[in-house]
């Protein structure tokens, strides 16, 4: 069931039922785009309504943010719970471990991803992470991003370019990047590297 808030129509699902949803779409091998909606995206995109093109296009919305969660409520279509960006990437690592999947670390200054996927392969030895690339390109750079992350053949995209920088990146990008599953992440991979 999918909620709808000021336009935006969010995925009513728990943690749990999110990383089986995202099972799904890494099997189906489509290129899809999941976008963590927070408060302060969905306030942006009142004012910019671009920025509602890549939520209506996702393939999976969460309510990210108690704020979110609380509007669900007092709109009387409460969502289960709150799926944040940083806490769905976590929650996705055992799956990505067991069934090999592999996992493509963007963003953050030099060497925040190559510190976050250290830290994510102590925790989960055989963590399949095939690339790792920062986050301060200039535009014309980014053919040579597409090129190598194409080329890494990753299950899982984490873009890390800060909302909504990066919901726009893998909505630009994603039919070329051939990527079963792109999100966004926002800070996390600076939390993830410590
Ligand atoms: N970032 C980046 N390139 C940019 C702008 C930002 O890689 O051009 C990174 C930044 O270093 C940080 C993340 O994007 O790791 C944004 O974190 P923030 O907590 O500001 O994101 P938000 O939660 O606001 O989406």
């Amino acid at each position: 069931m999918r909620v709808n808030l000021l336009g935006a129509a969010i995925d009513s699902l728990t943690m749990q039922e999110t990383v089986q949803r995202v099972a799904q779409l890494v099997k189906c091998g489509k290129s899809c785009q999941i976008i963590t909606l927070n408060p302060e995206y969905l306030y942006r995109a009142q004012l910019q309504p671009e920025l509602m093109e890549p939520v209506n296009r996702a393939d999976l919305v969460t309510p990210d943010g108690a704020g979110i969660v609380w509007a669900s409520r007092m709109a009387g279509t409460p969502v289960p719970e709150r799926v944040t960006g940083i806490d769905l990437m976590l929650h996705l690592m055992p799956m990505a471990e067991k069934e090999g999947w592999g996992i493509f670390l963007l963003g953050a200054a030099p060497g925040v991803a190559e510190a976050a996927a250290e830290n994510l392969r102590k925790q989960y030895p055989s963590l399949n992470i095939v690339g790792t690339c920062h986050g301060y390109f200039k535009e014309v750079e980014e053919e040579d991003i597409v090129s190598q992350i194409k080329a890494a053949q990753p299950h899982l995209l984490f873009v890390a370019l800060g909302m909504p920088k990066q919901e726009q990146w893998i909505y630009k990008y994603k039919d070329r990047l051939g990527v079963p599953v792109s999100m966004g992440v926002g800070g996390s991979l600076d939390v993830i590297a410590g």
